[in-house]
């Protein structure tokens, strides 16, 4: 063949497996927590314990790095696994600059970093540019963190712009795109050095499996530290977990796809509505990172979107409680749509407008989504 097979080929074929022994199609799961050692003493391959990795797990990489267009990628117990990696690998005393709003789990860690003086951090308004560059230190900050869109407001940062920032400062920039996986944004192709996904979302997008990706553009000293992380403390993700993960990449094109219709769908009948003050989607022309968005998804959007319901703080509680096809639950990225009042789950501490609504808009039928939201916001309107 000529050309390389799109994206939505190699994903479907995850990277045209075969068991060159058997003809089997699907790969195997490899559980085994240790590896004998050859005839001559010598260690077979570079997997000799479980804590190693495994070769289920590192077909699974192999599908996102080829994905990403990284050089290499590594796979965790969990999104949450994957980022402590990043942070314990830094020297101790680094500074590193992150967004003031950003997913509650990753930001709990860094102030428990900067707590115990183990990091020095900054914050900047999300996607501001301006902002992230008064934030940097010339010569001095390690590692720039973005996230983009946003977790729950769905700002949209311009990566290539934020490479060029980061790098000219001396650090390097990581890209946290959760929400828009590497179907839609190539963070590395646009200048990011090391990619964060949790891939327990889109990438699986079955909800039965918690996973965290990093991916290098180009290995580095950094990486090798995270190397030798995961494999002391053992975060590496389980073969079971990797095989499922496998499966969950072969429709990743499709769920993305119709998660992105049925968001725009959705967005565009509830921006305006009586009941809803804002509609916070990138897909919408009107929301202000939408041409960055269109720029770096290829229109892509994902399925993620927030509504900030008009009335109290109780009528945006009480419409996530009345839905009957949403689940009232979090995570984002899986099949299901899932609905949750975003301030009772993160918690105090976090900067959350008091009636946002995060909603994860999953695969089925929009007519029956729209209905449900309707109904919910009209009961809670009371
Ligand atoms: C879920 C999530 C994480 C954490 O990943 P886990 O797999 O839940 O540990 C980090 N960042 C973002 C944007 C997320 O949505």
């Amino acid at each position: 063949m000529k050309n390389r097979p799109a994206p939505a080929t190699r994903l479907a074929q995850a990277l045209r497996f075969m068991d060159e022994t058997t003809g089997a199609i699907i790969p195997p799961i490899q559980p085994a927590a240790t590896y004998a050692r050859g005839p001559d003493y010598v260690e077979r391959t570079s997997k000799v314990y479980r804590r190693d990795s495994n070769q289920t797990t590192e077909h699974a990489e192999k599908i996102i790095a080829d994905l990403e267009d990284a050089e290499e990628t590594m796979l965790f117990s969990s999104g949450m696994s994957a980022a402590v990696a990043v942070m314990e690998a830094l020297p101790a005393g680094a500074h590193v600059v992150i967004p003031d709003v950003m997913y509650h789990g990753v930001v709990q860690q860094f102030r428990r970093y900067a707590d115990m003086n183990r990091l020095e951090i900054s914050t900047y308004q999300t996607a501001n540019l301006a902002d992230m560059q008064t934030a940097l230190r010339q010569g001095e900050t390690a590692l720039v963190w973005v996230e983009s869109p946003n977790n729950p407001d769905w700002d949209v940062t311009d990566i290539a712009e934020a490479a060029k920032i980061a790098h000219a400062a001396g650090a390097l920039l990581l890209t946290d795109c959760t929400a828009t996986p590497p179907c839609c944004t190539r963070a590395l192709d646009l200048g990011a050095d090391i990619s964060f996904h949790s891939a327990t979302k889109y990438l699986n997008g079955h909800s039965d499996v918690t996973a965290g990706a990093l991916s290098v553009r180009a290995t580095n000293p950094l990486w090798a530290q995270i190397y030798d992380i995961r494999k002391l403390q053992g975060t590496v993700l389980h073969s079971f977990d990797a095989f499922l993960l496998i499966r969950g990449m072969r429709t990743l094109m499709l769920r993305v796809e119709k998660a992105t219709e049925n968001a725009l769908s959705l967005a565009g009948h509830f921006e305006g509505h009586p009941m809803v003050e804002r509609v916070l989607f990138p897909g919408l022309p009107s929301h202000p990172g939408y041409e960055i968005a269109k720029r770096q998804t290829g229109g892509l959007y994902g399925g993620m979107l927030s509504i900030i319901t008009r009335g109290t703080e109780q009528t945006a509680i009480d419409t996530a409680r009345f839905c009957e096809v949403f689940y009232p639950a979090t995570s984002l990225g899986g099949v299901e749509s899932l609905i949750e009042h975003r301030k009772t789950v993160s918690g105090e501490g976090f900067k959350v407008h008091p009636n946002l609504l995060r909603l994860s808009i999953g695969i089925e039928d929009v007519g029956d989504l729209i209905a449900d939201l309707e109904q919910a916001l009209r009961r809670a309107g009371g």
